[in-house]
């Protein structure tokens, strides 16, 4: 029986000894609770303004109910902890086009690769035809590692040595539609934001798709590796301010990742909300919780709470 995400996340989550329900454990709920609280949330990578912010919630809150035991504090934690999480639960849908071009970019080693070998896989599963686009033109590791994936879940790939990447996704964006498939998966290579001639690549890659379709790319995904806590966000901001995103697959939780990080991605994706209300949301569609084709879940807020705070 295959060992469920939940308990990898949380024996994940657990091995980083940031533990927060160590907080909890204390008789009464006293200044020496909120500040042993704001440190645990903050070595958990939830970063100043979502610890701040959940802070307040949580003092607010406890004061409204007039609870005094620290459990009870903990259960008012968990509560708001979801409710700021909970906009980030969104289903990734397919159908509404076909293809349904889906861009996927990332820094190198976040596991983009593993992660569209993955979503392949859940795709498949839901009855979903999927074409594979490497527009990693330059890396032939990178092309061969997306061909293995397209070979074990039995789906094709357009793959092509050197080359514009831009081209190489319009050729895949073309073929997914003279074939009738229902998704174009377009991985691209993996690049650090401060390398702005690949960022600009990246922007150049939507253009073209664009052209190919007018109505895709209808997802841009950043893929983050769960354990690099505040560089994660900035990572997600950088990536959204080139390409504007519309989702994320958070990677490796089910290794030493804190976790928090999701609370400081929920807090800014509120933020941008309030300030660019036309643009899509950036929800969590799914998180790697393991190496394997199937260790790929979708984001719940109210169990990622639980396991994080268990
Ligand atoms: P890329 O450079 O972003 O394409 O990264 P890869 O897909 O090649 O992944 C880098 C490493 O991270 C590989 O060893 C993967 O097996 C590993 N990896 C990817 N996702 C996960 C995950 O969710 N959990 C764990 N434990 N490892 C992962």
């Amino acid at each position: 029986v295959r060992e469920h995400w939940v308990s990898k996340l949380r024996s994940g989550l657990n091995k980083t000894g940031a533990s927060i329900s160590g907080v909890f454990t204390g008789t009464q709920i006293d200044e020496a609770l909120y500040e042993d609280l704001e440190s645990a949330l903050l070595m958990a990578d939830s970063g100043t303004g979502a610890t701040a912010y959940l802070l307040d919630e949580v003092r607010r809150r406890v004061k409204d109910s007039g609870v005094t035991h620290p459990v009870a504090v903990k259960n008012i934690l968990t509560d708001a902890l979801t409710q700021l999480l909970k906009p980030l639960e969104q289903a990734l849908v397919i159908g509404e086009f076909k293809p349904t071009v889906i861009m996927v970019a990332g820094v190198n080693g976040a596991g983009k690769t593993t992660s569209i070998g993955k979503l392949t896989r859940h795709l498949a599963n839901e009855g979903a035809s999927v074409l594979l686009a490497a527009a990693d033109t330059f890396r032939a590791a990178a092309r061969e590692q997306l061909e293995v994936w397209a070979d074990r879940n039995r789906v094709e790939i357009v793959s092509q040595e050197g080359g514009d990447p831009a081209a190489v996704s319009f050729d895949a964006v073309s073929a997914g539609k003279a074939r009738g498939k229902d998704v174009v998966l377009v991985d691209t290579a993996g690049r650090l934001p401060t390398q702005l001639h690949l960022m600009e690549e990246l922007r150049k890659i939507k253009r073209v798709v664009s052209k190919a379709d007018s109505t895709a790319p209808h997802e841009i995904i950043l893929v983050i590796d769960g354990n690099t806590g505040q560089n994660a966000l900035s990572q997600v901001k950088a990536f959204d301010d080139i390409l504007q995103l519309t989702g994320l697959i958070v990677t490796k939780l089910d290794g030493t990742a804190k976790g928090g990080v999701l609370a400081a991605i929920a807090l800014w994706a509120r933020e941008r909300a309030k300030a660019s209300p036309g643009l899509k949301p950036v929800p969590v569609y799914f998180i790697g919780v393991g190496e394997k084709l199937e260790d790929l879940e979708t984001f719940n807020a109210r169990e990622f709470s639980q396991a994080l705070l268990a």
